[in-house]
């Protein structure tokens, strides 16, 4: 945390103003809290006969407001508070949520009434850098307001319970708006519609109104301009359970702009299994395509339940930004449901996602919690799949592997969750990319 003190004398000549005082927001702020103070009153001693009594006199007021470098009005506040909190997902009462964009922002100081001689304020101003952690969500749910069972505000109690930290609301070919979203204590809800069409399904994710118009499209040009329009306007795109047998996904990838391809939507399947393939064979082929997944809720079911599968990421901050900035990056991986297994990879500092040159010698560092007896932990490369560890018992497991030269990497773990069918994915990770130096 870093802090900053500031101090500003206002004269009685400057009574009746608004002053601007600009201070600098570091980069990588995730938090800023704001306290203020100045004499607000005098107070003197009194005497009379039944002993002596203290009479204040008001002096000063000073209100308070802040002011964003593109100058949006974070918030004013009068004189009523004296600590103010901002962030890019909560904020004190009066003040907005915003990001906290380095730059040249600026606190509004209100000279309501100042004293003969003048007062000082004192500000402090605190920042809390942003600080990268895992984050659980589920990037696909359907609500009341298409084809699912519970409105937004179930949903979200719902994902609370199930200890989600974020979930995206992808209705059919509509965005349940930003300011109907429920406030729900530690969940990031992020805007989101699953354009449906009878060739295919895609999530944009992020923005109210990824393009202008209608979802309709009759031919591969109308839904490239959709798709085109999406991605300029900064949606997210994911083209949906790719391989479902009746919801496959008609168009050609290579003609659209999308960024990920979700090879994992609800239970674990042989349509996912087929995804999985067609990914790798993506990678395989040198494209460095990032996955996702989706549980594609709409109803409690034997098959269907919230966050299964669920996708964590590594991501700076729960702004809805972040965490759509991690899962564009592939700084995540891929489990069949919120539980204690995790599976970390770390080269140089860097995890899934990160393109590093390869060089000789290079380790990476494997961490596996939670594993079940039976377990196996699968290393795919651009050589193949590879078995390297089955846990002999429950627990964890620790290894160092050598990059013996450029590749891709990418980790599955295999389960057998029923004795009567053969193993599954219980989790899948994005690769961590090796280039060749040139
Ligand atoms: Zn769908
Ligand atoms: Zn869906």
């Amino acid at each position: 945390m870093s802090e900053m003190n500031l101090l500003r004398h206002i004269t009685p000549a400057e009574q009746g103003l608004y002053l601007l005082l600009p201070f600098e927001m570091p980069a990588n702020s995730a938090r800023l809290d704001l306290h203020y103070s100045y004499q607000t009153h005098t107070s003197e001693p009194v005497n009379t006969p039944e002993g002596q009594f203290a009479r204040t006199r008001r002096l000063n007021i000073v209100d308070i407001g802040l002011i964003a470098p593109d100058g949006f009005q974070v918030g004013a506040s009068g004189s009523s508070r004296s600590e103010i909190m901002v962030s890019e997902v909560s904020a004190t009462p009066g003040y907005q949520p915003h990001p906290l964009t380095p730059g040249s922002w600026q606190i509004i100081l209100g000279a309501y009434v100042i004293a003969p001689e003048g007062v000082d304020v004192s500000i402090t101003l605190e920042f809390t850098p942003k600080v990268p952690r895992w984050l659980c969500g589920d990037l696909h749910v359907h609500t009341l307001a298409s084809d699912g069972s519970l409105p937004l505000e179930h949903l979200a109690e719902h994902a609370r319970i199930h200890g989600l930290d974020f979930i995206a609301v992808t209705d059919h070919n509509q965005a349940v708006k930003r300011a109907s979203f429920p406030k729900v204590e530690g969940l990031t809800i992020i805007l989101g519609q699953e354009w449906t069409h009878y060739k295919g399904h895609s999530n944009f994710l992020g923005l109210e109104q990824p393009y202008q118009g209608s979802f309709i499209a009759n031919n591969p040009e109308e839904v490239q301009a959709i798709f085109r329009e999406a991605h300029k306007n900064g949606a997210l795109i994911v083209i949906n359970h790719p391989c479902e047998s009746n919801f496959s996904f008609h168009y050609d990838l290579d003609s659209l702009d999308y960024d990920l391809i979700e090879v994992w939507n609800g239970p674990m399947r042989p349509a996912n299994l087929e995804a999985v393939a067609r990914w790798d064979a993506m990678l395989k082929a040198g494209r460095k395509q990032v996955a996702t997944c989706g549980s594609d809720y709409h109803e409690d079911t034997f098959f269907q339940r919230l966050a299964s599968p669920c996708i964590y990421v590594l991501a700076d901050s729960n702004s809805d930004s972040d965490i759509l900035k991690a899962v564009k990056a592939g700084r995540s991986y891929f489990a069949f449901s919120p539980t204690k297994l995790q599976l970390l990879l770390d080269v140089d500092g860097q995890t899934f996602g990160a393109s590093l040159a390869w060089r000789e010698g290079m380790q990476a560092s494997l961490k596996a919690l939670a594993l079940e007896k039976g377990d196996i932990i699968r290393l795919i490369t651009q050589e193949g799949a590879k078995d390297i560890f089955t846990a002999p018992e429950k627990g964890g497991f620790e290894t160092s592997l050598l990059v013996t030269g450029p590749s891709y990497w990418r980790l599955e773990v295999w389960r057998t969750f029923y004795s009567f069918l053969p193993p599954m994915p219980a989790l899948i990770t994005n690769p961590i990319w090796f280039d060749r130096t040139k």
